[in-house]
């Protein structure tokens, strides 16, 4: 047994406690739910055959590498076995020298090796090199040759690439409007003020008025803020019931509408139609927000 092994029965875990609650040690990384009452075994602790690339046990080093660690008591990280000292401890390739004398082949394929290592954990996109290999498992890490901010970016692009094909293939399948409103607030009992309608490819304005709400009088806010219209703009506004045949009968003309945050939006329209018992559109057929991912 390794002097290692009995000091690792006196060590305390360096807690530290995560946002969602959990325990981490920053000695051995592991995690749990509740405080550990456990000692540390002041490395990395990894599952069985879990251990990142350029870690080998003592056997491994000298049997298979020829090599071996250059202080024994130093690991560079453990793993669990079921009967005392319940971990066997992992030393870097890094950190390993021939255990005799190499040839020059043995040298070079060994330099080989390291430099091999280095590779995989260098991404491949902006170069950033993870000085842990791994073994800090709480760092930002590479996957298949890239850091994990390089396949943020990546999955970004390909989003908008998805977006932009979207639009294309909508703008490609026929005629649209756009559909476009400005209301009291967010709220229900809020009303369509401003409403235009843009047939989607020309860029022709079908559409385009204001709309005086029905409790105008009452009413001591109008989000003028957001869209700069007044109370004095309204009072002379025409009505919904007033606009809604004209309204009405674009939609059905063309059944395919894009609506500007539609969840809202085409909610408080077909509110402000119902509110007044005014006939309904009927199914639009396409009727997407502006957003669709
Ligand atoms: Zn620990
Ligand atoms: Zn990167």
């Amino acid at each position: 047994m390794l002097k290692r092994d009995y000091e690792g029965y006196e060590r305390a875990h360096e807690v530290v406690r995560l946002v969602d609650g959990d325990y981490v040690c920053n000695l051995c990384q592991l995690i749990w739910k509740r405080r550990p009452q456990t000692f540390c075994a002041g490395v990395p602790v990894y599952r069985y055959g879990y251990w990142p690339k350029g870690l080998y046990t003592y056997t491994q080093l000298r049997r298979d590498l020829k090599m071996q660690p250059i202080d024994r008591e130093q690991p560079d990280g453990a793993y669990f076995i079921r009967k005392s000292p319940y971990r066997r401890w992992l030393y870097t390739i890094e950190r390993a020298i021939p255990r005799r004398v190499s040839t020059p082949l043995q040298g070079e394929a060994i330099t080989k090796m390291r430099a091999g290592l280095v590779a995989h954990y260098t991404c491949q996109r902006c170069g950033w090199h993870d000085k842990s290999q791994g073994k800090n498992k709480l760092a930002l890490r590479i996957r298949d040759g890239w850091c994990v901010s390089c396949w943020d970016v990546f999955q970004r692009l390909e989003l908008q690439v998805a977006q932009c094909k979207w639009a294309r293939n909508y703008i490609d399948a026929g005629s649209f409007v756009v559909l476009d409103t400005e209301t009291t607030g967010l709220e229900r009992e809020d009303e369509v003020i401003e409403l235009a309608i843009v047939e989607g490819r020309s860029g022709t304005v079908l559409f385009n008025s204001l709309i005086q709400p029905e409790n105008l009088a009452e009413r001591d806010s109008f989000a003028t803020h957001i869209h700069g219209i007044t109370r004095k703009d309204l009072e002379t506004a025409p009505r919904f019931p007033d606009v809604w045949p004209v309204i009405r009968a674009i939609l059905r003309r063309y059944r395919r509408v894009i609506v500007y945050n539609a969840e809202f939006d085409y909610f408080q329209l077909k509110y402000s139609a119902a509110e007044r018992e005014l006939i309904p559109t009927g199914e639009v057929s396409d009727m997407f927000d502006t957003h669709p991912f």
